[in-house]
């Protein structure tokens, strides 16, 4: 029995040097300790010795059983250690590979050109103002002269929130607003976006505008002229040519519509400009005398001009796209023209 006790304590040695995964480990387990395993064999037969060499033989099987155990669990945890070690090798990430970016974005063409808009009338002196886009029916309609019995409302389809509230149907009460705040002079332009009920390929529920006021004694038509031609000139080129044509608005008499030669044919006539060979971008006009009056302003002693313009049209004409829903796809291969 001492014979077989010594071979199984070189034997285990050997064993687990062999040893390389779990499997082989298990195996040697049951060879030494296992139910049929040597230990458990020897243990089995002290049944014929006596009390006193059971005691002894059983201490010595004993040392040797917690050896061969504690020696089994020492190389488990090294196995699973290189298995461990292994397994992150392989893993590894190269954090000195590059990554793989995102595309860079860019500015929206109606905000690029809204922008452009902007800075160009800074360049003439304006500041810029700005209002909100849940109006009351007071600063939309009836400051602007636009009663509410007035045929005028017609001509806007207009989102109503209550009967006093509206979604601003244009830029124009910032105007008001600011006049209320503000003795003259006054020059400001308002940028923001407005709401209307339509929508084809040429309107949107919601949409751009750029409007201008001017207010001061001595303020002319021949300065309302000039402003635009100069800002038309810094838009779209020096050599534009520019022609205003007699129209209406309620908020301004005389009121005037501003075309600029067509940017496509160059005033000789196409599909775009409806073979004219003008393109209309904005309106304009002196400020009607009721409208000084519902902010208090003499109107024996001031005058004044407003303009405004669509943000979406005068992007359309620049860049010849000839729908204006394309703005609101947010489709990628669109707006990556404008990157
Ligand atoms: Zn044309």
């Amino acid at each position: 029995m001492i014979e077989i006790l010594e071979e199984a304590k070189t034997g285990i040695i050997e064993d687990l040097k062999g040893a390389e995964d779990e499997n082989a480990l298990l195996q040697i387990k049951s060879k030494y300790v296992g139910k049929k395993g040597l230990i458990t064999e020897l243990l089995k037969s002290m049944r014929d010795l006596t009390p006193e060499e059971k005691r002894e033989m059983g201490q010595a099987i004993n040392v040797v059983k917690t050896d061969i155990e504690s020696r089994i669990e020492d190389k488990l945890t090294e196995i699973k250690e290189s298995i461990k070690a292994k397994s992150l090798s392989q893993e590894e990430i190269d954090v000195t590979l590059p990554g793989r970016g995102l595309p860079p974005g860019g500015k929206h063409p109606i905000n690029r050109v809204m922008d452009e808009i902007v800075y160009n009338f800074e360049r003439l002196g304006f500041n810029v103002a700005e209002g909100p886009e849940v109006e009351l029916d007071y600063y939309n309609f009836e400051a602007l002269n636009i009663p509410k019995d007035h045929p005028a409302r017609d001509m806007q389809d207009t989102f109503y929130i209550s009967d006093d509230i509206v979604l601003r149907t244009h830029t124009s009460p910032v105007q008001v607003r600011v006049m209320q705040k503000q003795s003259p002079p006054v020059k400001i332009i308002a940028p923001g976006k407005v709401y209307r009920c339509d929508s084809d390929v040429s309107h949107t529920p919601m949409f751009h505008q750029i409007e201008g006021l001017l207010v001061d004694k001595y303020v002319t038509f021949g300065n309302l002229k000039s402003v635009l031609t100069q800002f038309i000139q810094l838009t779209f080129g020096k050599n534009t040519n520019v022609r205003f044509r007699p129209s209406f608005f309620p908020f301004t008499e005389p009121s005037a519509e501003v075309d600029i030669e067509c940017t496509i044919c160059k005033g000789n006539g196409c599909r775009v400009c409806k073979q004219t060979g003008w393109l209309e971008i904005m309106g304009c006009g002196m400020v009607d005398p009721e409208v000084f009056k519902s902010v208090n302003y003499d109107p024996d002693i001031y005058t004044g001009f407003a303009f405004g313009m669509g943000v979406e049209r005068i992007t359309m004409l620049k860049y010849g796209i000839n729908d204006i829903r394309l703005f609101f796809e947010n489709d990628i291969r669109f707006l990556k023209q404008f990157v």
